[in-house]
């Protein structure tokens, strides 16, 4: 196996869950639907999935009817949300396979209802309605019913026999901003799409509006339902702004889920002036040692990376020079004692070293969100674009090694 591998430690995930449980635990109970879409931000959705479920998770939020599929497949029982609903033709797979969709149209209600008639009168007559989740659009302008549209959709869901509207949802465009009057807005939103669903007569089992920031510094978004991402991956968006002072992110303690590793492929020596990669962007200034690392922008090590991003390779830094290529990347070892073909480098990760430039007892590390500032973008972005050309090999149980020293 080619030498350039992710690893997913599953305890590291399970310890997130747990945290966010425990931090949810002083209030009536709040179900979290673990977001898993995006073949789990990268971690891959069914290992992931797995291991939540274990750990004690009963619902997860997929992003398309697909990878809600090849959950259900793969013999996860717990509720599957459809947070970016289903296209038309997927209303089928929709109701066969027990998916929760989202949806905001009552075009979508009149298919699945369609849908779950169809194999309720073939196969199981007395088969329970199929539940779906309304999404209002309070703000983000993405997806969703806007309040004035919330009637229209119910009248729908009455004319529907076969569908039960088991929840109502928003999603919060600004939550990273803590003190923005945007999400105060939207909740007021939600509360009028929530009081003219509940005049009539219904009531929603779940209610729910918070991701991963808005779990962590606004209890008002818990509702009885939270949807958090990237904080199961132990990562959060960078915050701006003033916190109100309940807020739990400060002390909020989340562990990076991946790691991502490589071995030195090769090895060269450059002299003064000799130009490194395509198009010249680095030449040495000094005579020194170049390695060369099987990984490139095709296995999600972006281009961006060029000339900024740093690996770590025998518990020390080392920076990339010159433009990443599709497959490869150098990177400067004249300082790295002892270096060898074979060894092993961390893409992202911690080292065994003290980093004498951060604050004492800080070891080394190179995060998705390092990443994301070298490549301007999100460690979320970073995290997804590890390409399917990176296997992934998950870690279970005190056996791991979640600081990845070389074996
Ligand atoms: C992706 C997503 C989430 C999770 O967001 P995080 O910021 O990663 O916690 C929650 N809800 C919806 C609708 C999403 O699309």
């Amino acid at each position: 196996m080619r030498p350039t591998w992710a690893e997913v430690s599953l305890s590291a995930l399970q310890k997130n869950f747990q945290a966010i449980t425990a931090l949810l635990a002083g209030r009536a109970k709040i179900e979290v639907c673990c977001v898993v879409k995006a073949d789990a931000y990268g971690h891959g959705a069914i290992e992931c999935a797995r291991a939540l479920e274990d750990a004690g998770a009963r619902w997860f939020g997929v992003s398309t009817a697909d990878e809600g599929v090849l959950l259900r497949q793969a013999g996860i029982t717990g509720g599957i949300l459809l947070m970016s609903g289903f296209s038309p033709g997927e209303q089928d797979a929709v109701t066969q396979n027990h998916l929760t969709a989202a949806v905001w149209e009552p075009r979508q209600i009149e298919l699945l209802n369609a849908a779950a008639e169809t194999l309720h009168s073939a196969k199981h007559p007395s088969a329970k309605p199929l539940s779906v989740h309304l999404k209002i659009d309070t703000g983000m302008s993405r997806l969703g019913a806007g309040v004035p549209e919330v009637n229209q959709l119910l009248l729908a869901a009455k004319n529907a026999q076969h569908i039960t509207i088991a929840g109502i949802f928003t999603h919060l465009a600004s939550a990273e901003l803590l003190d923005s009057p945007q999400t105060d807005s939207q909740l007021k939103q939600f509360d009028q799409a929530l009081a003219t669903v509940k005049a009539s007569g219904l009531s929603p089992e779940f209610i729910h509006v918070a991701n991963s920031t808005a779990i962590m510094t606004r209890p008002e978004t818990w509702k009885n339902m939270v949807r958090p991402g990237g904080a199961l991956y132990g990562y959060r968006l960078p915050m701006r702004g003033t916190a109100q002072p309940n807020n739990a992110a400060a002390s909020f303690q989340l562990q990076p889920v991946l790691t991502w590793k490589t071995r030195i492929l090769s090895l060269r020596s450059v002299r003064p002036g000799q130009a490194v990669s395509y198009g010249a962007a680095y030449v040495a200034r000094a005579a020194g040692r170049i390695a060369v690392l099987p990984v490139g922008y095709a296995d999600g090590f972006s281009r961006h990376l060029s000339g900024k991003a740093r690996v770590i390779v025998r518990n020390q830094y080392a920076p990339v020079v010159g433009n990443v290529t599709m497959d490869l990347t150098m990177v400067d070892v004249s300082g790295v004692e002892g270096i060898e073909i074979g060894d092993e480098v961390i893409l992202i990760g911690r080292g065994e070293g003290q980093d004498v430039g951060r604050s004492p007892g800080q070891s080394l590390s190179v995060t998705a969100d390092d990443h994301a500032s070298w490549a301007g973008t999100i460690s979320f972005e970073i995290l997804c674009g590890i390409s399917r050309r990176v296997p992934r090999k998950y870690l279970r149980g005190s056996s791991e090694n979640p600081r990845g020293s070389p074996r």
